[in-house]
């Protein structure tokens, strides 16, 4: 059964399945050398791993972390790919949010289940993601994107992974021109400039709700904390980044690995205060 029909079964698309693997689900093959291949399993399907051949059959029905072999002796392990692992090798047409990144933007933003949550643009789909699990069966994702081919692309991605949430709404919508879907609780950017979008956030965000902003270089980040400042509708400005480092534990080579992602984006989150009422001091 494939995500479609799964749903219709009555399973929700949210839900990450245990049990065996069936043809429809999307896997990842891990060889001996930690490379990675990400498929989809249908019945009668044919895997090339380098010049050998692994039939989807041998994988269907049997459960994950199963060792197979290619008809050139090669073993792989199959799982079905965790969303950090499903977002780093999906296609992407936009450049994606990496997954450290994404766990934080989801935390700092306070992304709960039943939240209903904005965010732009949709790009690749890896935040709208991301937002679709921490908001849960209960809440609601509408992600607006200008470029038709992105937006068809996270489609791909998404439907390939969970389906067609019906908690999710994609929206071909300049952001920067407002904010259709209001009130919303979390408001979570990742395009040029986000500051075009205060205005809009005063408006659409319930007072105590939260933005959540990612651009890659420091100007976008000075730009955004002073107009969201000047707006006078936000508090608890706050801009970080997020360095992961990887550790090689082997032996007595204890120690960090040689490579690490250096730089990819600065993250600000502010928090909406209530209106004040007429008369009262600002
Ligand atoms: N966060 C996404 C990547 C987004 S890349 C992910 O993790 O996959 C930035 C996207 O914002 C691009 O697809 C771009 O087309 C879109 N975009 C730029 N300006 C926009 C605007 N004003 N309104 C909506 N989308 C916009």
């Amino acid at each position: 059964v494939g995500p479609r029909a799964r749903h219709a079964s009555g399973e929700h698309h949210l839900t990450v399945r245990a049990g065996p693997l069936a043809a429809g689900e999307v896997v990842l093959l891990v060889d001996r050398r930690g490379r990675r291949y990400l498929i989809t399993l249908a019945a009668g399907g044919v895997h090339d791993l380098r010049g050998g051949r692994i039939p989807h059959d041998v994988m269907i029905g049997r459960d994950e972390g199963s060792a197979v072999e290619s008809s050139r002796g090669e073993r792989v392990r199959v799982f079905r790919p965790t969303l950090a692992e499903f977002v780093l090798e999906m296609p992407r047409g936009a450049q994606v949010i990496y997954p450290k990144d994404l766990a934080m933007m989801a935390l700092w933003g306070d992304v709960y289940p039943g939240a209903a949550v904005v965010e732009a643009g949709t790009g690749s789909g890896a935040l709208t993601m991301t937002l679709l699990r921490a908001v849960g069966v209960a809440g609601r994702v509408f992600s607006y994107e200008i470029r038709e081919d992105f937006a068809r692309q996270a489609r791909r991605n998404i439907t390939r992974l969970m389906g067609e949430p019906d908690t999710l709404t994609l929206r071909a919508h300049d952001i920067y021109d407002g904010i259709p879907d209001a009130p919303m609780d979390r408001l979570l950017l990742d395009l040029p400039e986000p500051w075009r979008v205060v205005p809009h956030a005063a408006e659409a965000l319930r007072p105590g709700g939260i933005w959540v902003s990612y651009v890659p270089t420091v100007p976008q980040a000075a730009q955004t904390v002073e107009t969201l400042r000047a707006a006078r509708a936000f508090v608890l400005i706050d801009t970080f980044e997020t360095l992961l480092r990887p550790w090689n534990i082997e032996g007595l080579s204890v120690r960090p690995a040689h490579r690490m992602v250096a730089h990819t984006g600065l993250i600000t989150t502010a928090r909406r205060i209530a209106a004040t009422p007429a008369g009262e001091p600002s």
